[in-house]
C-alpha cells in the first residue's frame, strides 16, 4: 500500500514538473538582413511568420498584397506608404525593397503585424524577429476601466517652462480634469489615477498599478500625460503616441531618454526591452492614439495645434499590458501653449478631446468585432 502511495506520489510529482514546461509557447525566430545599413525580413520569412499569411507579388506591377483573414495590405515596392483596410498608411521609409529578391522593412512587418491583427507576440533583436503565437482576446470585449496617468512627479519635476512652470503640476491638474470628465462620460467604467497628488513614482509602479487592474480577463486603457519641451522657444503643438518598437529618429531617441530613463533603474529597462509586444494590443493602441489625437484636434481647435501621431519606444507604454498611449499635451517652451496648458479653459477642451477619442475608439472595435 505505501509503495501505491509512493508511486502515485512521484506521477503526482513528475505531473507538476511537466505542467509549467508544456505550458511554455514556442519560440519561432526569423533572420533579418542588413542591406545599406538598414534591416529586412525576406519574403520567404514573412510568409512563414504565421501558416494562414498569403503573400501575393506581382512582379510586372511591382505591387503586391498580404492576406490575412478578412485584412488586406497592399504595397509597392520603393514606396514610403502602405494600404490597409482601404486607408492609406505612411512609413518612414521605404517598405518593401526589392534586392536579390523581396525584403520588407523591420519598419513595415512591424505595423504588417498589427495591421493584420496576427495573432502572434513579437519582438525584435539585432539580427531576429521572435515569434510567439497566441490567442487574441476577443476585440468586442466591454471597456472595464480606464487608468490615467499623470507624468513625472515629487523630486521628478519633468519639463520645466517659463516662469519655472513644472510638467509635473500640469499633467497632474490634466489628470485629474480628464478623471472627472471620463467617470461622467463612462458611468459604467472604473476610473483611475496612478497618482493624485504631487509624489514620486517609478514608471515600474505606474505599470503595476495598471496591469494590476487588468487581471482576470479584465479589460482597459492606460493614458499617460505628458508636455513637451526643446530648445526652440517656436516649437508648439500636441502629439500623440503609441508603442513601437521601431522608432523614428534622433529627435525621438532625445525625447524618449527625457521621458523613459532619468529616475529608472536600468534592470527595469532591461527587462522591458525583453519583454515581447502583443500584435493586437499594439493595433489597438495605434487605433486609440489616432482616435484620440482626432478627438482632441476637435476640441482644442484655436488653443493648441495638432502635431502628429506618433511611434515611440516609452517605457512607461511597453510596460502596460493593454492599449496604452501618451499624450504630449503642449510644449512648456513655447509661450503660448504654456498659458493655455494652465488654463481652465484648457484643461476642459483637453478632457473632452480625450473623451470623445475614447468612444470613438470603443465605436470603431464594436464594428471590427462585426
Ligand atoms: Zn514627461
Amino acid at each position: 500500500m505505501r509503495k501505491l502511495f509512493r508511486s502515485i506520489g512521484s506521477i503526482l510529482f513528475l505531473l507538476l514538473l511537466i505542467t509549467p514546461l508544456a505550458a511554455v509557447k514556442e519560440k519561432l525566430r526569423f533572420t533579418l538582413v542588413q542591406i545599406d545599413n538598414r534591416t529586412y525580413l525576406s519574403a520567404a520569412n514573412l510568409r512563414r511568420l504565421h501558416p494562414e499569411i498569403a503573400l501575393q507579388h506581382n512582379d510586372k506591377e511591382d505591387q503586391g498584397e498580404i492576406r490575412f483573414g478578412k485584412r488586406i495590405i497592399l504595397y509597392r515596392i520603393d514606396e514610403a506608404q502602405y494600404q490597409s483596410q482601404s486607408e492609406l498608411r505612411e512609413l518612414e521609409e521605404k517598405g518593401v525593397i526589392e534586392d536579390d529578391g523581396l525584403f520588407f522593412s523591420r519598419e513595415f512587418v512591424e505595423e504588417i503585424l498589427g495591421e493584420l491583427s496576427l495573432p502572434v507576440s513579437y519582438r525584435f533583436t539585432q539580427a531576429h524577429l521572435i515569434i510567439v503565437r497566441e490567442k487574441q482576446r476577443d476585440s468586442g470585449q466591454k471597456l472595464d476601466f480606464i487608468i490615467i496617468d499623470a507624468g513625472h512627479g515629487g523630486k521628478d519635476s519633468g519639463a520645466l517652462g517659463y516662469f519655472d512652470a513644472a510638467e509635473k503640476d500640469i499633467t497632474l491638474s490634466l489628470a485629474r480634469a480628464l478623471k472627472d470628465q471620463l467617470t461622467a462620460d463612462f458611468p459604467k467604467v472604473k476610473v483611475y489615477l496612478t497618482r493624485s497628488n504631487d509624489r514620486f513614482l517609478r514608471l515600474e509602479r505606474r505599470s503595476d498599478i495598471a496591469n494590476k487592474q487588468n487581471e482576470g480577463n479584465r479589460f482597459g486603457i492606460f493614458i499617460s500625460v505628458h508636455c513637451n519641451s526643446t530648445l526652440s522657444p517656436r516649437v508648439k503643438g500636441f502629439e500623440v503616441y503609441y508603442l513601437a518598437q521601431n522608432h523614428e529618429n534622433q529627435k525621438m531617441r532625445q525625447l524618449m531618454l527625457r521621458e523613459n530613463l532619468r529616475f529608472e533603474k536600468s534592470s527595469y529597462i532591461r527587462k522591458l526591452t525583453s519583454q515581447l509586444m502583443n500584435a493586437q494590443i499594439q493595433r489597438e493602441s495605434k487605433t486609440l492614439a489616432r482616435h484620440a489625437f482626432a478627438g482632441l484636434s476637435n476640441r482644442l481647435d484655436g488653443m493648441i495645434k495638432p502635431r502628429k501621431v506618433k511611434k515611440a519606444d516609452f517605457a512607461v507604454l511597453r510596460g502596460s499590458l493593454m492599449p496604452a498611449i501618451l499624450i504630449e499635451t503642449g510644449y512648456l517652451t513655447n509661450r503660448d501653449d504654456l498659458k493655455k496648458l494652465q488654463s481652465v479653459a484648457y484643461r476642459k477642451a483637453f478632457a473632452a478631446g480625450v473623451s470623445r477619442g475614447i468612444g470613438s475608439f470603443l465605436n470603431e472595435l464594436a464594428k471590427a468585432e462585426k
